[in-house]
């Protein structure tokens, strides 16, 4: 605790002994703020100016240090003024930065000699609730970038620094990825790890600490000289056996230095933010992972698209019998030939579509069209394949026109993707395509009495690459990607998809889409 913070050095003469209780009382755990009768500060201890995050001057009024010295607060202390009882009550402190947060304390006022008051606050029970919240609160973000920056101000706060820091390492170089406070100029600058703080932290496996860091020529420094940091604390962040990297919190020049209590905090707050950070690399990490994989099933189904398109037409040459006459057994291996490559084109096309909507490259191109139409050209798209499995499909129109304004290619799209499903797991019977309107919304329920989905199953079945675990599955064949690509889009026209399905019997899936689109 600096003098500046000490109301007993503003009131000069400061005696030998009181020298000694400043300093017995800079190194309680507790927070001490002694009050005169007008409910002024005259001295305050190391750990309350801690908590506050900057230097309080004698003479502040308690009344702008806490948030809610309500009526019933001030009755209490006044009650303790009057009658020398202590008591207890709860304050909020206000924070002096505007990038810490208000801190809890339970106080006990007691009179003084004097007729003023002594605040005794403790944190003690606080501490663990508020490492509860410091998980919460960086469990609640997922962003690597956010999680450090969360961690770098509750690490400020919780060990009453200016400034504070995440540090990562390369082989020999160490690299600032967070910072906040004194230390920003740093944020995103590598320095030799040989000498420095970061390089002890990891070999002590332990807590190292730098009492004036501008004196002590460190590489971090030496890269940024610019850095102005006086008290400085390294610990590591360890999780799952791993060295993720260090936390760092630092004063300012010329700052009291860090305490053991304070050392304390950091490390079981190291302790506690290791665990987040490892979870948010792991997550970068799958992330990332993620992007190669739609850049590489982008890339592979692009070189795949063209030759199959030229098999495609080489196949239709043979059909036509332009090479030349065919036997009906030629002809027919041709037929499984087209088939076969026209699934594949469907599946590459699939694959296409979800990478563009992952990429966020689709718009929506709205037009004027009657609902009707957009109905039966998508179920001249699936009618062969009806046909060719002698399923009967049907199409229920209501009386009256329905006229829309959507994005056509979309929704017929999903239509097709939907009624493609019902023609695919249906092995006899009929699917029927009904259109009604309701509201501002046109609804098409797309029935089946094919092999139907399980219960269990129906959460999950719009979620990319998902498929029902059964062998009929397995025969069909497919990406799993229709009916997370049919919901994204119906999404984006402003609409849903609801389904219901009864095992052995068959399933619904609806689509409904806003008559007008925006
Ligand atoms: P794909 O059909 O390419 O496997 P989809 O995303 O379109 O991918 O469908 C995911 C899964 O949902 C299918 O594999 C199937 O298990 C199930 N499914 C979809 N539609 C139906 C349906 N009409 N009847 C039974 N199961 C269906």
């Amino acid at each position: 605790m600096s003098t500046a913070t000490s109301g007993l050095a503003g009131c000069g003469g400061e005696t030998e002994s009181d020298a000694g209780v400043r300093l017995a009382l800079d190194l309680l755990d507790a927070g001490v703020l002694v009050l005169s009768p007008d409910l002024r500060v005259t001295y305050a201890n190391a750990r309350w100016t801690q908590w506050l995050g900057a230097p309080l001057a004698a003479g502040t009024s308690l009344v702008s240090l806490v948030e809610n010295v309500a009526h019933d607060r001030l009755a209490l202390l006044a009650a303790t003024l009057g009658d020398g009882q202590p008591r207890m009550l709860h304050l909020w402190l206000r924070p002096a930065r505007a990038d810490t947060a208000a801190r809890h304390l339970s106080c006990t006022a007691r009179r003084t000699a004097a007729g003023g008051l002594v605040l005794e606050a403790h944190i003690g029970d606080d501490e663990g609730t508020s490492l509860h919240d410091v998980a919460r609160r960086l469990a609640e973000v997922s962003d690597m970038a956010e999680v450090l920056h969360t961690l770098c101000e509750i690490a400020a706060l919780r060990c009453g620094g200016t400034a504070a820091a995440v540090l990562r390492t390369t082989g020999h170089l160490s690299e600032v990825v967070a910072a906040s406070g004194d230390l920003l100029p740093a944020r995103g600058r590598c320095f030799e790890l040989d000498g420095s703080m970061v390089q002890e932290a990891f070999e002590q496996n332990a807590i190292v600490s730098e009492t004036n860091y501008n004196n002590a020529d460190r590489p971090l420094q030496r890269v940024v000289p610019e850095l102005a940091l006086g008290p400085v604390l390294v610990a590591p962040l360890h999780a799952h056996g791993e060295t993720l990297g260090v936390l760092a919190v630092a004063r300012a020049i010329g700052a009291p230095t860090f305490l053991a209590p304070d050392a304390e905090r950091l490390r079981l707050l190291a302790d506690h933010a290791a665990l987040a950070v490892h979870k948010s690399l792991l997550l970068q990490q799958a992330q990332s992972a993620d992007r190669a994989k739609g850049r590489f099933l982008a890339t592979m189904s692009h070189e795949l698209r063209t030759p199959l398109t030229a098999l495609a037409g080489y196949n239709e040459l043979l059909a036509d019998q332009v090479m030349g006459p065919m036997t009906e057994p030629q002809l027919d291996v041709v037929e499984r030939m087209r088939s076969v490559t026209m699934h594949l084109s469907a599946m590459i096309e699939e694959i296409l579509a979800f990478t563009s909507l992952e990429e966020g490259r689709e718009l929506v191109r709205p037009s004027e069209f009657l609902a009707e139409d957009l109905v039966r050209a998508a179920a001249a798209v699936i009618e062969p394949l009806a046909l060719q499995k002698g399923l009967k499909l049907e199409v229920v129109l209501p009386r009256a026109s329905v006229r829309m304004s959507s994005d056509i290619d979309k929704a017929r799209q999903v239509l097709v993707n939907l009624l493609g499903n019902a023609v695919k797991f249906t092995d006899a019977g009929t699917v029927t395509l009904r259109l009604s309107r309701s509201g501002h919304s046109v609804r098409a329920d797309i029935t089946d009495t094919g092999i139907g989905i399980p219960a269990d199953e129906l959460p999950r079945l719009f979620r990319p690459f998902a498929q029902v675990d059964t062998g009929l599955t397995r025969r069909h064949g497919g990406t799993g990607l229709g009916l997370y690509i049919s919901r994204r889009l119906a999404t984006m026209l402003g609409g849903h998809i609801e389904v219901s399905s009864v095992v052995g019997k068959g399933s619904t899936f609806s689509v409904v889409l806003p008559v007008s689109t925006g």
